[in-house]
């Protein structure tokens, strides 16, 4: 694995917390954003993060400090890339505005340079002919709060090459991440393909009355020992987004029962205030 200058592209929830990390264990950062006052949020939402790996991970003031010196803010974009050995593209999950932010970037970047994209919901494949070196792209996808949950899922699309490949599983190590590659394409990664359909499950058992969150959540901690059950981990994701997303499934698939849920959702916690643990309430207090 031969990156040793990363520079981080977009710096919002999880840009700053990829480039953070990543200067964490020593590489050195650039973060570029489409302007200065984007950035100026970036460097305050890093700068809380510092408290966050004391109280988490016990990191000491000189380690947290020493780690922001090593990042760099830019916001120009040939600049920003000009020495990078790996750009990590964290920038918001619309297609227009990856696809022309790879056409830009591609000119701009040196050949040796490997692109990833951390996109939660597109493939890489949509994107790959955009980058005009696909075989140097591929997804490299973190977790919200990434130095707790350290997941980082690596994508290839089917032009990825495999040096490629294994050299950002080995990045993904080296920046304090468990890494799971993903030898094929798969919308929702592992994770995601695992969890929805589970989530669903649990709130689709809820909407026909056959159990209260109580009882369901209890059946499956009780039954195969895991800590949390469906709903208490909508608490932890937020009622918001499971709404969204909710919503979103049942106005494309017309199905009924996805609907109850959403209605639900924003019926008996949303306009209630209940959020999830973030508001201190969700389907349980915390
Ligand atoms: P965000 O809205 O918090 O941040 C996006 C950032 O990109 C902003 O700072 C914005 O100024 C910047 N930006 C906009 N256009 C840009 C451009 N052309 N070039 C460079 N920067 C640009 O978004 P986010 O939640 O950090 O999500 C970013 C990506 O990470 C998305 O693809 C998302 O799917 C993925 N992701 C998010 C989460 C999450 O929990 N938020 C988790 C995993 C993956």
């Amino acid at each position: 694995m031969d990156f040793k200058k990363v520079t981080v592209a977009g710096s919002g929830v999880l840009g700053s917390q990829i480039a953070y990390q990543t200067a964490f264990k020593g590489f050195q950062v650039t973060v570029y954003d489409i302007n200065d006052e984007a950035l100026d949020k970036a460097k305050e939402r890093i700068k809380e993060l510092k408290p966050r790996y004391q109280a988490d991970l016990g990191a000491t003031q000189q380690e947290v400090d020493a780690a922001y010196e090593r990042l760099s803010f830019n916001s120009d974009l040939a600049t920003a890339v000009a020495d990078a050995d790996l750009i990590i593209e964290a920038i918001p999950e619309v297609v227009p505005i990856k696809t022309d932010f790879y056409q830009k970037l591609g000119p701009l970047a040196p050949a040796k340079t490997v692109f990833a994209t951390n996109s939660s919901t597109l493939l890489p494949s949509q994107f790959a002919e955009a980058t005009g070196r696909p075989s140097q792209f591929l997804a490299l996808h973190f977790a919200n709060e990434i130095w707790k949950n350290n997941t980082a899922e690596i994508m290839k699309h089917p032009g990825t090459d495999d040096k490629v490949f294994e050299d950002v599983i080995a990045f993904a190590r080296a920046i304090g991440m468990v890494a799971l590659p993903l030898q094929k394409e798969q919308p929702g990664y592992i994770l995601n393909s695992l969890l929805v359909p589970f989530l669903d499950a649990g709130q689709k058992l809820l909407v026909r009355g056959i159990a209260d969150p109580e009882t369901i959540d209890k059946t499956w901690m009780v039954a195969t020992g895991a800590p949390k059950g469906p709903f208490a981990i909508l608490d932890i994701v937020g009622i918001t987004t499971a709404y969204n997303i909710g919503n979103a499934k049942a106005e494309a698939t017309g199905d009924q029962e996805m609907k109850k849920i959403a209605e639900l959702l924003k019926t008996e916690y949303i306009d209630k205030g209940k959020l999830g643990m973030a508001t201190g309430e969700g389907f349980y207090k915390y």
